[in-house]
């Protein structure tokens, strides 16, 4: 289970992360970790252990465009700080949050090393970021949103997913198969989550996101993906 949390825009998007990651705390956890991005770029903090333990390492104060939380339940791999997520990519510029088990990893990873990729975790995870940060490279030519629509199609088992891109200070790309994900609308901000009590302080206008939905969320707007197209949604009050 554990839990996701991501949010964008106005406000205080890592306080509002960490604060999101304690309201997910009963689902059960071991590690857990944090990427956000400012004007530097793309930093993130991973711990064993406690959200306590998360938010005694990072200045939840800081400046940041928009953040994205994560806590853990090893399934692939030990409870330990390398396997904790976000994972990135080689280069460092693509960064993955992930709630649930990707069946293939194996085979994907394998993939991947054949092309000269070196992996940092022994978690099913790492592979969506390398899978990501080649379509972005290559195909998708730097457009976060198409990369993860072309690779979500490639990923056997189930998935909630953000993903960022120091690239794109503006955007976090989200998905889900077979694990809960909530997207918050807020004035000036939006937040997704796996479920919606991380959202409630912010806002009351919420969507619950279908299987095999992305979305794209920016500071003033959230756009619901199906199949690579646009996609209708409707806003429950909570
Ligand atoms: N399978 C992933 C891992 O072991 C995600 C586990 C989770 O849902 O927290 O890192």
């Amino acid at each position: 289970m554990c839990g996701i949390v991501g949010f964008i825009g106005k406000g205080n998007p890592i306080q509002a992360v960490i604060d999101g990651l304690r309201k997910l705390e009963y689902r059960g956890y071991d590690s857990a970790g944090l990427g956000w991005i400012d004007r530097q770029g793309l930093k993130t903090f991973r711990s064993v252990g406690r959200v306590d333990n998360l938010s005694a390492g990072i200045d939840a104060k800081a400046e940041a465009s928009l953040a994205i939380g994560h806590t853990r339940w090893a399934t692939h791999g030990r409870p330990a700080e390398e396997n904790a997520h976000p994972h990135l990519d080689p280069t460092g510029r693509i960064a993955v949050v992930h709630n649930g088990i990707i069946e293939n990893w194996a085979a994907l990873r394998a993939e991947m090393e054949a092309l000269g990729n070196a992996f940092r975790s022994e978690t099913d995870t790492e592979v969506i970021a390398h899978l990501v940060a080649r379509e972005y490279a290559e195909g998708c030519k730097g457009d976060l949103l198409k990369a993860v629509e072309k690779v979500l199609p490639r990923l056997d088992g189930t998935f909630a997913l953000g993903i960022i891109s120091s690239d794109q200070p503006g955007l976090i790309v989200a998905a889900r198969r077979g694990s809960p994900l909530v997207a918050g609308l807020g004035d000036g901000f939006n937040m997704i989550a796996s479920d919606a009590m991380p959202i409630a302080p912010f806002t009351s206008k919420v969507v619950y996101l279908e299987d095999n939905q992305a979305v794209a969320l920016r500071s003033g707007s959230v756009e619901v993906r199906k199949d690579g197209r646009k996609a209708d949604f409707s806003i429950s009050e909570v």
